[in-house]
């Protein structure tokens, strides 16, 4: 079982990988926290994209995909791997299919979550008045939820056409998402 998921921020993304994460006793692979081990851990790749990733800008597809293919080619997390925050391309979703066929596996579901942007707004101001944020964050959080939506409709058109892609209504309860998830993936069968 492989696993792609997508949300904008502030979907509950994180909560819900976390929670699949335990009881499916899959392995997450955020590339973002890759990227971000290699700067804090300051090797010569984290030397290369520091600059790169402070401005926001994507990495290279190339450095991404040595990275994930690690974790791909590794016996441990062979077909119990939960990709988050790759693919985030059309050129990588190739590529992630190209890997995980060199390594005989395959992507078993594409999961997405779905928020309305009213919704995330509303879930900014609850944070905000109980962590006293500054308005800033809102004009943040639109921006990066609009280049979500734009940068990902590819992507998904691609799932779309595998029939791979189950999208799942990110605007109800922690729980109730998790059990939508949780019943799709029972679903899948032959992989427990
Ligand atoms: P994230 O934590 O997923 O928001 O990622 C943080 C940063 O890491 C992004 O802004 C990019 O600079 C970089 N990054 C993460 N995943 C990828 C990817 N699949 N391709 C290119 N760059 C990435």
């Amino acid at each position: 079982m492989n696993i792609v998921i997508f949300g904008p921020p502030g979907a509950g993304k994180g909560t819900q990988s976390n929670l699949i994460v335990k009881k499916f006793r899959l392995h997450q692979l955020s590339t973002g926290e890759l990227l971000r081990n290699e700067i804090k851990n300051k090797t010569n790749l984290g030397k290369k994209i520091s600059s790169i990733i402070n401005i926001g800008n994507l990495v290279s597809d190339e450095i991404v995909g040595n990275l994930i293919e690690k974790y791909i080619s590794n016996e441990d997390y062979k077909n119990r791997l939960i990709f988050d925050g790759y693919p985030r391309n059309l050129n990588q979703a190739k590529n992630l299919n190209h890997l995980l066929k060199k390594y005989n596996q395959k992507i078993d579901i594409v999961l997405k979550l779905s928020v309305s942007l009213e919704t995330i707004k509303k879930r900014i101001s609850e944070r905000k008045y109980l962590e006293k944020r500054t308005d800033d964050n809102e004009d943040i959080a639109i921006r990066r939820y609009e280049n979500y939506e734009n940068n990902i409709k590819p992507i998904v058109d691609f799932y779309k056409q595998s029939e791979l892609l189950k999208e799942v209504n990110g605007e109800t309860s922690i729980t109730k998402i998790s059990d939508e998830i949780s019943g799709i993936i029972n679903g899948i069968k032959g992989w427990l």
